[in-house]
């Protein structure tokens, strides 16, 4: 039977050194996040690849992000859009955001990034109260209790052949412990369940960062 190889740290070298060069911008606000307590909210450099690829390949114009941290991703997948396209971030830490702004500006992407400050799911509500128009993208990255809601309003909000990328959804392997049934660990072991046996969308989990569901909107 097949079996994905390991990434061992020689061939994760291999493969970011393989990566297209990241934008200064992406860089310098990757590296500033590094030094904070907080760091490892903040996704992988080879998924902000990812997540531009993925706005690219599915020609986006409005992307839905909900857990901004301090911007990565959302400048990533910013800088992916057509001049006409934005994206609406969601987070309820006004200072993280706030780091991401400058290096959004300087990247000139700033006109692209419409912040919502606030719990997520009452921006969700608020979205779909409002009519807003449909979204071609949504990624969800922010508390993992709430996955499932994010889930759910995320679907009501994009569009039938639209994506809904899920990050974290491998738990550094404790979802496949049974043993394990922590607070972050227990809500996406439930999750991975449901979307897999979700009639109303094409999904794929890939071993990316910690990993990463795709969910296609039928
Ligand atoms: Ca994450």
């Amino acid at each position: 039977m097949g079996h994905a190889i390991a990434l061992d740290a020689r061939l994760h070298a291999y493969l970011i050194s393989s990566e297209p060069p990241e934008h200064e911008e992406l860089r310098k606000l990757r590296e500033y996040t590094a030094t904070m307590p907080n760091a490892r909210f903040q996704i992988a450099p080879e998924q902000g690849h990812f997540l531009g690829f993925l706005v690219r390949l599915i020609g986006a114009r409005r992307v839905l992000e909900i857990g901004t941290f301090t911007g990565y991703s959302a400048l990533a997948m910013a800088l992916a859009l057509p001049a006409n396209g934005r994206i609406v971030t969601c987070d309820v830490n006004e200072e993280w955001v706030n780091i991401g702004c400058s290096y959004w500006a300087r990247a000139q992407a700033a006109k692209k990034i419409e912040v919502r400050i606030g719990p997520a799911l009452d921006t969700l509500a608020t979205l779909t109260n409002d009519r807003a128009e449909a979204f071609d993208l949504a990624f969800i990255d922010a508390k993992k209790d709430e996955y499932d809601e994010y889930y759910e309003g995320a679907l009501k909000l994009v569009r039938p052949g639209g994506l809904i990328v899920l990050d974290n959804m491998l738990q550094g392997g404790h979802v496949a412990d049974p043993a394990d049934n922590g607070p972050r660990t227990i809500p996406i072991r439930a999750l991975n369940e449901k979307i897999s046996r979700d009639a109303r969308v094409d999904r794929v989990v890939l071993p990316v960062g910690d990993g990463m569901t795709l969910a296609r909107r039928r």
